[in-house]
């Protein structure tokens, strides 16, 4: 978790993320330390998924998949493939 960085909202300070619980449903909650020792402040943070950006590999059909792995689809292609595939 070390690559998100909390700020606690209290004192603006960066804050350690000590522990973390995956609650379900994409949901998790981060319990986070404020290091401002004249602050303090604990508080936990919840983190979800929101939305994609750009799909997942993972989800185009096997031979898109190996088309773009051998590089026979040009990246101002991938767009269009991504357009077409989701509609
Ligand atoms: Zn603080």
């Amino acid at each position: 978790m070390s690559a998100i960085r909390v700020r606690c909202n209290k004192c603006g300070s960066v804050a350690r993320v000590e522990s973390s619980k995956e609650i379900g449903g994409g949901l998790k909650q981060l319990y986070c330390s404020c290091r401002n020792v004249e602050c303090g402040h604990t508080f936990v943070m919840d983190l979800t998924f929101s939305h994609t950006l750009s799909p997942s590999a993972l989800d185009l059909p096997d031979n898109v998949r190996a088309r773009l792995q051998q590089g026979r689809i040009s990246a101002t292609e991938q767009p269009l493939l991504f357009a077409e595939l989701a509609g």
